[in-house]
């Protein structure tokens, strides 16, 4: 298996996995999506709410706050050592009180809440939670575990994950010479991959393998049949999108440790079974 880095950002990766079969690219997106545990508030306790909001829409945004989270510190609480009661290894605590002095509403982000654990924090400081009228006050206690988006899509690692096929287009110029019709395939492909600015001959551009999507209409529709339109087999293009609850280099390292996890597992349970 071979990884090649396209674009990296804080919350933006994208690599192309060659050597790759479709089922072990399938169950890599699988796990990124819905297996890594990361941190989200699951218990809230409201001790005073003065806002026009509801408890429990309240405790629905205080859950959908993307947390950053420490794999290396917090265990499941399932898997914990104090049997899933909640404990320093496997509960962060979030509190909030908030009294409104002042005589226009303010709005409490999520910034405001203060955590038992400084590396245990909001994402973004700035997530609006509620807005409150003069004199109103807030108390919340929040508790925040982990957990996996099996159970609940606030534990999304992930804010999204994908995968294509590699591109690969064959594209023979030189039919090019008798068309009559300049270029059609230019003006109407939709990721402008054909590049006619020099009303000669149309070209290919250089990295049409980033943006194309394989929707084929450059094949369908050039009158010369000068267009191939194919995929490299076992190679595919990864792109993720990260609210930063993990760094990038942490959801792969996890990845593959589950996925071995699996095969382990199955390879256990295969022994055990008997089979006549
Ligand atoms: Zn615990």
């Amino acid at each position: 298996m071979k990884l090649e880095v396209l674009e990296k950002t804080d919350s933006f990766l994208q690599f192309i996995v060659s050597d790759l079969s479709v089922e072990l690219a399938n169950a890599i997106r699988r796990i990124i999506f819905i297996e890594i545990p990361v941190m989200a508030i699951d218990e809230v306790i409201i001790l005073k709410n003065d806002s026009p909001l509801y408890d429990e829409i309240i405790a629905h945004r205080l859950g959908m706050i993307p947390l950053k989270t420490d794999l290396d510190i917090y265990k499941i609480p399932s898997e914990c050592s104090c049997g899933g009661y909640g404990c320093p290894l496997c509960q962060v605590s979030l509190t909030c009180e908030i009294t409104n002095d002042t005589n226009n509403p303010i709005v409490i982000y999520s910034g405001n809440l203060n955590s038992n654990d400084p590396n245990i924090v909001p994402v973004d400081p700035n997530i609006p939670i509620v807005k409150i009228n003069k004199n109103d006050k807030v108390i919340i206690e929040a508790y925040a575990i982990l957990g996996t988006a099996k159970d609940h899509v606030k534990w999304q690692a992930v804010s999204n994950i994908s995968y294509r096929f590699y591109p690969v287009i064959d594209f023979d110029d030189s039919k090019c010479a008798n068309c009559s019709d300049k270029c059609i395939v230019a003006r109407m492909c939709p990721k402008k991959l054909f590049d006619f600015s020099n009303k000669k001959a149309p070209q290919l551009v250089k990295d049409y393998w980033r943006t194309c999507d394989l929707c084929k209409a450059c094949e369908k529709e050039c009158p010369e049949k000068a267009i191939k339109v194919d995929w490299k087999d076992n190679t595919y293009m990864f792109s993720i999108e990260s609210d930063n609850v993990l760094p990038f280099d942490v959801i792969l390292n996890k990845t593959f440790e589950i996925f071995l996890e699996k095969i382990n597992e199955f390879t256990v349970k295969l022994e055990e079974l008997e089979i006549e």
